[in-house]
C-alpha cells in the first residue's frame, strides 16, 4: 500500500488555503499546507491591512447564504484564536438611486430580507457628511457589513491549523503537482510527498501549477492608497462605515480610519494586468495616483487629497469574475480553489469549509454550485487585457 504523508494536501496557505487547513484540521483530517512564503505576507491577495466585508451583495443576491454562513465562520475563528478579525461597522452603498450599484445590492436585500436602511440625498449628506455628493446621488446603508483585518486571519487560521494538527511548510513552493488514480504527488525542491487529495488554492500562481485544469485566470494589480485625514475623529470607526461609490464609470471604496490618522482608499480603475505574478510590480506610477488623487479630493474633503501609503497586491480572474470551487473535472484526487476575482476575502472561512467537506464528504450543503469548476469558462475578454499605465499612457483623443 503507498504511504502518504497527509489525508489531504493544500497548496498555497493564503487566504483560502488557510481557511481550509484549518476547516479540514478541525475535522480531524491530517493536513499539509505548502506556502511559498509564509501564512499572512502580504505579496498578493491578502495584504494592504483591511477587506470589506458585505452581505447586501451587488456581485449576486446568490452569495448572501455563503456570505452569512462566513460571517458565523468568522466568529467561530475569532472565539477559537482570541482575536479580532471581522468588524461590523456598516457599509454605505453610493451611487445614482437607480443605477447598477444600488439596484443590484437592492436585489439582495430583498431577496434575503437583509438589514438595511435607504437614504436619499439629504439625509445622507446630513448623516455621513465625509461624502461630498453629486446632486441625485443617494446612498443604501447595509447594515450587516464591515471590515476584516486580512494579514491578521491568515496568520491565525494557519495557526489554528496547526495548534489543531495540520502541519504547515514555509518557505517552500511547491514546483510540480501529479496526480494519478491513487493519489496526488507533490515536489518540492528537498523532496517529494504524497498525499491522498488535494487542494490547489495558489491564487494568482494557480494555473502555473495545473495549466490544463485550471480555466484561463488574468492576474489583476490592485491599487491601495491611504490619505491623511484632517480630523481623524470624522473617520473613526463607529462614525465612518465602509462604502463603495459609483461614479464616472469606476467603483471607489474605502475603510475607516485604523491608525487614527489615515483613511484607507480604493480606487478600481478597470483593469491592470500583471504578466507574471513572481514580478507584481508596487511602484504606482504617479499619473495613476493623480486620477486617485483628483477622485479623493472631489469625493471626500475631510482627507488631505495627498496619499501618505500607497501598495499594490494581485488577484487572479475567471472569465465571469466568479471564482472556481470544487473538484477539478478529470483529475482524480485535486479539487479547485481559486479565481476569487478581487472579492474572495469576505467568503473565504465558508469557501475552506466548503472544500473540506467535498474533499472529506465528497459534497457540501454550502451553496458554491454556481462556482464549479465544470461551468463553461473561457479566455474570452482576459487576453485583450493591457496594463492600465499603457492606457493612461494613450495620447487624449487617440
Ligand atoms: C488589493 C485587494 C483588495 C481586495 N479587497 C477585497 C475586499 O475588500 N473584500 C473581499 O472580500 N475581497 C477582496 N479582495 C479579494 C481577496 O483578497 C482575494 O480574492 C483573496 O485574498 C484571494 O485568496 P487566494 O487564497 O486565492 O489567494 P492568496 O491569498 O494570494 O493566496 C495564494 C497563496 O498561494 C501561495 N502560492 C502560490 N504558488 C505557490 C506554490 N507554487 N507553492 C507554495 N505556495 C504557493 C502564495 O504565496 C499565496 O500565499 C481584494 C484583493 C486585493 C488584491
Amino acid at each position: 500500500m503507498a504511504a502518504y504523508d497527509a489525508d489531504v494536501g493544500v497548496v498555497g496557505v493564503g487566504t483560502v488555503g488557510a481557511m481550509t487547513c484549518w476547516q479540514l484540521a478541525r475535522r480531524g483530517a491530517s493536513v499539509v499546507g505548502f506556502e511559498q512564503f509564509a501564512p499572512g505576507h502580504d505579496r498578493a491577495g491578502a495584504g494592504g491591512e483591511s477587506r470589506l466585508f458585505r452581505t447586501a451583495y451587488l456581485e449576486g443576491a446568490q452569495y448572501v447564504p455563503l456570505l452569512l454562513a462566513a460571517q458565523r465562520l468568522w466568529r467561530e475563528l475569532e472565539a477559537e484564536t482570541g482575536h479580532d478579525l471581522l468588524t461590523l461597522n456598516g457599509g454605505l452603498m453610493i451611487g445614482a438611486p437607480d443605477g447598477e450599484l444600488l439596484t443590484s445590492v437592492r436585489a439582495s436585500i430583498h431577496e434575503h430580507d437583509l438589514p438595511h436602511r435607504e437614504l436619499d440625498h439629504d439625509e445622507a449628506s446630513a448623516t455621513y457628511p465625509q461624502h461630498r455628493l453629486r446632486p441625485g446621488e443617494a446612498m443604501i446603508l447595509d447594515e450587516q457589513a464591515g471590515f476584516l483585518r486580512p494579514e491578521l486571519a491568515v496568520t491565525v487560521a494557519g495557526w489554528r491549523a496547526e495548534t489543531l494538527g495540520a502541519r504547515i511548510v514555509r518557505h517552500q513552493p511547491v514546483l510540480a503537482l501529479e496526480p494519478d488514480t491513487d493519489g496526488v504527488t507533490v515536489v518540492t525542491a528537498d523532496r517529494t510527498w504524497r498525499v491522498r487529495e488535494l487542494v490547489l488554492a495558489a491564487g494568482a500562481w494557480s494555473r502555473r501549477l495545473l495549466p490544463h485544469v485550471v480555466p484561463p485566470l488574468a492576474v489583476q494589480r490592485l491599487v491601495m492608497t491611504w490619505f491623511p485625514a484632517r480630523d481623524p475623529a470624522e473617520f473613526a470607526v463607529d462614525r465612518f462605515p465602509i462604502f463603495i461609490r459609483h461614479s464616472d464609470g469606476f467603483d471607489i471604496s474605502g475603510w475607516p480610519t485604523l491608525d487614527a490618522t489615515s483613511v484607507k482608499v480604493a480606487v478600481n480603475y478597470g483593469y491592470d494586468q500583471v504578466p507574471d505574478p513572481d514580478l507584481l510590480d508596487r511602484t504606482v506610477d504617479d499619473r495613476l495616483l493623480g486620477v486617485i488623487r483628483a477622485a479623493v479630493a472631489e469625493q471626500l474633503p475631510g482627507l488631505f487629497p495627498e496619499p501618505v501609503r500607497v501598495g499594490a497586491y494581485m488577484d487572479g480572474y475567471t472569465s465571469d469574475h466568479h471564482a472556481v470551487v470544487g473538484p477539478a473535472p478529470a483529475v482524480p484526487h485535486t479539487f479547485l480553489a481559486c479565481g476569487f476575482s478581487g472579492h474572495g476575502f469576505k467568503m473565504s472561512p465558508a469557501v475552506g469549509a466548503a472544500v473540506a467537506d467535498q474533499v472529506l464528504e465528497g459534497g457540501t450543503t454550502l451553496p458554491v454550485a454556481h462556482l464549479t469548476p465544470g461551468r463553461p469558462l473561457d479566455d474570452h475578454g482576459l487576453g485583450d487585457l493591457r496594463t492600465v499605465m499603457a492606457d493612461l499612457a494613450t495620447p487624449v483623443g487617440s
